[in-house]
């Protein structure tokens, strides 16, 4: 294995170690064995022999660490058992409702089935409804608008996030989930106690029953734990003005939300596009140094309609030499092309010159040259 793999697994358990606040020897051992070796020092050693992981074996590893809990208490946990569980939670279980085969995964703590052209996304926030996305071209014959078929997937993925769920909270200390008679609860994360929190995406004062209740999203606006602090520092006065939530979340808020996206690439056809398109097509029409710098320097502009103008440097693209390329590439966008000519200073003195090549490396020593024989070097200014 070469040293730049060995390291950017190494890397991957010191991510994982600091999310998780493993030493690094244990999330060492830990990613040795999700790639099958008893301990890291097994896995130095095979590497330095033939072993090498195979892009599938990475890809797992680097899941492992994105679905690491930031949780003080793993340290007392069973590394061995904890590892078998993310195993568990990371696999994708395949199976078939009424002839409709599905895949059924949990990806950062949501719940993900998915089928062809439709999936079901049961998020980790307990407040939050399912949703249910298809896209616009099987639209109608999707599954999941056949009732009976939607009650059965949306079973076996709200089972599955209970599970998730209820995996999140038993890592979590007992006090972020049971407040105490006073209503204090301690964030899982920081680790705070308080019976007051702030949701710093929507301003929401929350009270501790509540976030508890909702698994430390906010009742309000359904922001992860992350956005949840026990003062809301981002304010002045500290949050005391912000509104209370009322929402109380926790419930489930039944009915799935149905999306339809349509992820087909379409072309926007805008300014910047049409003009990157034409100037392309006017280098197709030049056939020298110098018709290509006009091609180059050619101000091309696109009014609200679409329709262009491209204005033509006399000096560097020949007078009536109609841009062949460029007006196909119109036609082919629909759009309406007028040629007009303008005179404006040129780059380097001599346009002549660029006739007589294709090259740019010629062009540009003959150019040299010339000035050489003015004993002018090409830095000064050309239009002195
Ligand atoms: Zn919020």
């Amino acid at each position: 294995m070469t040293d730049k793999k060995l390291s950017s697994i190494k890397h991957l358990a010191k991510r994982y170690a600091r999310a998780t606040g493993l030493t690094q020897v244990q999330a060492l051992d830990l990613v040795a064995g999700k790639l099958g070796f008893a301990n890291w020092t097994k896995l130095v050693s095979a590497s330095k022999n033939d072993w090498t992981p195979d892009p599938e074996q990475i890809a797992s590893v680097e899941e492992f660490v994105r679905q690491a809990f930031p949780l003080e208490d793993f340290q007392t946990g069973n590394a061995e058992a904890m590892a078998r569980r993310f195993e568990f939670l990371g696999q994708a279980k395949h199976g078939v409702i009424g002839g409709h085969s599905y895949r059924l995964q949990v990806v950062s703590h949501d719940v993900i089935m998915a089928g062809d052209g439709w999936s079901i996304k049961v998020p980790e926030n307990p407040g939050a409804a399912p949703i249910v996305q298809t896209s616009p071209e099987n639209d109608r014959h999707c599954p999941v608008f056949d009732p009976e078929f939607l009650q059965k997937a949306l079973g076996l993925a709200n089972d599955l996030a209970v599970q998730v769920r209820g995996e999140i909270s038993t890592d979590w200390p007992r006090r972020s989930t049971k407040p105490d008679s006073n209503g204090i609860v301690r964030h899982p994360l920081w680790g705070d106690e308080s019976d007051l929190w702030f949701c710093m995406h929507c301003d929401g004062k929350i009270t501790g029953t509540q976030i508890a209740k909702n698994l430390w999203h906010c009742p309000g606006c359904g922001a992860s734990p992350l956005d949840i602090f026990e003062t809301a520092f981002w304010c002045e006065d500290d949050g005391t003005s912000l509104p209370p939530v009322k929402v109380d979340g926790g419930v489930d808020r039944g009915e799935p939300d149905f999306r339809v996206v349509d992820d087909r690439p379409k072309i926007e056809l805008n300014s910047e596009k049409i003009t990157l398109l034409l100037r392309s097509a006017l280098l197709d029409d030049a056939t020298n140094i110098t018709e290509r710098l006009g091609a180059l320097q050619a101000l091309i502009s696109v009014d609200d309609e679409n329709d262009v103008c491209i204005a033509l440097e006399e000096d560097l693209w020949p007078e009536g030499k109609e841009p062949v390329q460029a007006l196909i590439v119109a036609a082919q966008l629909g759009i309406e092309i007028e040629l007009v000519s303008m005179w404006s200073t040129i780059p380097f003195h001599w346009p002549g010159i660029g006739e007589t090549t294709s090259s740019t490396s010629d062009y540009t020593q003959m150019m040299l040259d010339a000035y050489a024989q003015y004993d002018g070097s090409p830095d000064r200014k050309t239009d002195e």
